[in-house]
């Protein structure tokens, strides 16, 4: 795959952007973005930690839809998987950026040229 890239001045910080497509790629840690099947809840200073990460998954989801607005498609991978199933998590990324593609295309394409 090429065209990875980081660009910190992107809103929210992702990790991986794909600039021509507006593809944002953020690979979440799972303890402090709270991922379902790995985030356990520490025992000690418990309502710290749920403060702490609660926040954290808010922000992510403003990112998430400041983005959208601006016209970036957001994509976000779970540390875990990227670990596990990375080829699924790589494949998810193709097929956005296939679409992204594509539409880009489509909106290339000159109307004159679609009527024959
Ligand atoms: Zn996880």
């Amino acid at each position: 795959m090429t065209g990875w890239r980081r660009d910190p001045k992107i809103y929210g910080k992702p990790d991986f952007i794909f600039k021509k497509e507006k593809l944002a790629i953020f690979v979440d840690g799972c303890f402090w973005h709270g991922c379902p099947s790995h985030h356990k809840k520490p025992t000690t200073r418990a309502e710290f930690w749920e403060t702490k990460i609660g926040r954290n998954i808010q922000r992510d989801r403003i990112v998430s839809r400041t983005l959208r607005a601006d016209g970036w498609a957001v994509i976000r991978i779970w540390e875990c998987k990227l670990r596990d199933y990375p080829l699924s998590e790589v494949k998810r990324v193709n097929r956005k950026l296939r679409e992204l593609r594509a539409q880009i295309e489509a909106s290339k394409t000159p109307a004159s040229s679609l009527v024959k």
